[in-house]
């Protein structure tokens, strides 16, 4: 079970067989730091750790292995079976390690959690990312040198490296980022590389009577929940949806005293009347947080200096939510959301027919890995830590394999996920139509209308919005810029008077 924060929420780790100079440790996550260094025959490993106070918990060693680890664990109970019964193991990063002295690198497809992970043995790096790369992990590596962060500007100044499996990150020459669900092998001699996938999306859809799917939702989310409730009160950031709703309500049900809830709005636009109805049916200590519309808009820098995207309406739904993080004040938070139901539910899919929404599903499930929606490091800025049950691996298998019918069912969307909250939301909370994030909090329009102001036409919206989310991503993650020094505004300008003095199709072929 989880108690406190995990011992950590990043690390940068840099192995060399040759010397080499050691990066400067560069993070958007706030969090105190230690240095760690080792060296074996062979090479040295020096590791970075972004930690909430306990960063012996972060890393364990045996036979010559070392490993690290940032994030946590979600399983243990069941992982603990597996290990002899004398072996028990004093923290996540041990009990990883002791299963993969079992297991060897098959360890991380038994691994349900949010982690990013590195593994030094002799003349091997180890590179772990969990299920849903929901811990995002970069990687760099040439002969005789293996470099991994959990944040790509950490890696900005890092050396070109070869060519590894993965996503190559923009404008970091050799530096990629590890897929989801995903163990990279790397010889660090030779910085040769083997692949390892350790999870995929299920791709079969399961055939479920009613009630056998409302009870495996409920008992999969409920878990969910629980695992990720610390011995602290969680705060829950609340929008009053049946997605949030539900792990709101799921919280509170398992804790003796009220859970924390918050909301943010804007001058523009709120869902406060929302989320107050389910504040009060739970009885959590709700508060609401109005944001104005200037301030928000100054966060997009933070936005995509802490999720390293380039997607413009994926930095949309981040930005209030970092601009909620960046408020909520106190230290150290163990914030739960409801983020990312929509997914494996299809709740983006506003009709009637179940082909279009499987579709949508398996579109959906095919490209997020990259975007980086799911990061800690949103709420790492604000110094807090962040969980998704949703994303949880064992809900998403079950939500994911639904087949269509069960999640649009009587006229309603996420259906399964409705009927399994009956009980514990009211109903005017169970049958609420979905509202995004980003256009409860009125932050599609406010970003559009800033660049219509400034000159955009608008039918070059998107466009513009991409160009500026790319502007930003080369200012805070590649420069290096820090964003409290980067002003939206003139960022705008700047695409605005590119976009005005360059003929459409020139534009329209520079699209990458
Ligand atoms: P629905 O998808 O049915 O609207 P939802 O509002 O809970 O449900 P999203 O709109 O997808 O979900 O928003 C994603 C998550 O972001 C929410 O589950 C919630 O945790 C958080 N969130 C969204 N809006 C707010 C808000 N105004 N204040 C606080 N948190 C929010
Ligand atoms: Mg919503």
């Amino acid at each position: 079970m989880v108690q406190t924060l995990p011992a950590a929420v990043g690390f940068l780790a840099e192995i060399h067989q040759d010397g080499g100079r050691p990066l400067e440790p560069v993070f958007a996550s706030l969090a105190s730091r230690a240095t760690l260094k080792e060296r074996t025959a062979d090479q040295s490993l020096c590791t970075v750790l972004l930690h909430s106070g306990a960063p012996d918990g972060a890393h364990a060693h045996a036979q010559g292995r070392t490993l690290v680890l940032a994030g946590e664990l979600y399983n243990q109970e069941e992982l603990l079976g597996l290990l002899p019964g004398s072996t028990v193991p004093g923290s996540d990063a041990a009990l990883v390690l002791a299963l993969f002295d079992v297991y060897d690198v098959h360890a991380f497809r038994l691994l349900n959690g949010r982690f990013a992970a590195l593994l030094a043995a002799p003349g091997r790096a180890v590179l772990a990312t969990d299920h849903a790369g929901s811990l995002p992990l970069y990687a760099s590596a040439a002969p005789g040198r293996v470099l991994a962060a959990t944040e790509a500007k950490a890696l900005r100044t890092a050396p070109a490296g070869r060519s590894l499996a993965g996503r190559p990150v923009r404008r970091l020459p050799g530096t990629h980022q590890v897929p989801a669900g995903t163990v990279l092998d790397v010889e660090v001699a030779t910085g040769h590389c083997v692949t390892h996938r350790t999870w995929a999306p299920p791709q079969a859809r399961r055939i479920m009577r009613e009630e056998e799917a409302v009870e495996a939702v409920r008992r999969a989310l409920a878990d969910a929940v629980r695992v990720r409730t610390g011995r602290d009160t969680p705060l829950v950031v609340l929008s009053g949806g049946i997605d949030s709703s539900s792990v709101a309500a799921l919280a509170a049900r398992r804790s003796a005293a009220p859970v924390d809830t918050v909301s943010m709005g804007t001058d523009e636009a709120d869902e406060f009347p929302q989320a107050r109805v389910v504040a009060r049916h739970i009885g959590s200590a709700h508060r609401e947080i109005t944001i104005p519309t200037a301030e928000l808009l100054r966060r997009l820098p933070h936005t995509v200096w802490a999720a390293e995207c380039l997607d413009p309406d994926v930095v949309e739904y981040l930005l209030p939510l970092t601009a909620l993080y960046l408020r909520v004040g106190g230290t150290g938070r163990r914030i739960l959301t409801g983020y990312g139901a929509d997914i494996p539910l299809g709740g983006m899919h506003r009709e009637d027919r179940l082909p279009a929404l499987d579709t949508a599903v398996c579109h959906d499930m095919d490209t997020f890995d990259g975007l980086n929606e799911m990061t800690p490091v949103l709420s790492g800025v604000g110094g807090h830590w962040s969980t998704h049950p949703y994303w949880d691996r064992d809900v998403l298998d079950v939500l994911v394999s639904l087949e269509a019918g069960l999640k649009r069912r009587y006229g309603q969307d996420k259906w399964v996920l409705r009927a399994a909250m009956g009980d514990v939301l009211p109903h005017e909370v169970v049958v609420r139509p979905k509202l995004g994030v980003h256009e409860g909090s009125g932050t599609t329009s406010s970003f559009t209308r800033l660049l219509t102001d400034a000159g955009v036409p608008p039918d070059r919206v998107h466009r513009a919005k991409h160009l500026v989310v790319r502007e930003l991503f080369d200012q805070v993650v590649v420069d290096g810029r820090h964003p409290d020094d980067v002003a939206t505004d003139a960022v705008v300008e700047l695409v605005a008077g590119r976009l005005a003095s360059l003929p459409r199709p020139v534009l329209d072929e520079r699209r990458t």
